[in-house]
C-alpha cells in the first residue's frame, strides 16, 4: 500500500497518517495564550512588536503551561487546568521579560 499526500509535502504533512492529517488538532491553551496577548500587548509600553518577540512570549508562555489537545470532533470541553487569570499573569511575566530583553539587537527593524 502506497502513501499519498495531497498537496506535496509541505508542512502539514508532517503530520499526516495515511488520509488523516491532525495537523488542526491545536494544543488548547494555545488560543488562550493569543487571546490573553491580545489583551496585554496593547498594554505594554515601547513594546517592539516584531515577528522575534511575538513568537518568544508565544513559545515562553505556552512551555510554561500544562499542554491539552483536544480531538476537533469532541463535544465535551472540559475547564481544567489554569485559569485566565493564571494564564494572563504568565503571559504578563514573559511579555514583561521579552519587553526589556528582546532576543535580537536594537529595534527589531529588520525582523519585522
Ligand atoms: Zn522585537
Amino acid at each position: 500500500m502506497r502513501t499519498t499526500y495531497r498537496g506535496g509535502m509541505n508542512q502539514d504533512a508532517k503530520y499526516q497518517i495515511n488520509r488523516i492529517n491532525l495537523h488542526t488538532l491545536r494544543n488548547r491553551q494555545e488560543q488562550r495564550v493569543i487571546e490573553a496577548m491580545r489583551k496585554l500587548l496593547p498594554q505594554a509600553e515601547d513594546f517592539c512588536g516584531c515577528r522575534i518577540c511575538m513568537e518568544d512570549i508565544y513559545a515562553a508562555a505556552l512551555s510554561k503551561l500544562p499542554a491539552q489537545y483536544v480531538p476537533n470532533g469532541s463535544l465535551v470541553v472540559r475547564r481544567v487546568g489554569p485559569s485566565d487569570s493564571d494564564i494572563e499573569q504568565i503571559v504578563h511575566g514573559v511579555l514583561d521579560q521579552v519587553r526589556l530583553h528582546p532576543n535580537h539587537s536594537q529595534t527589531g527593524n529588520e525582523a519585522r
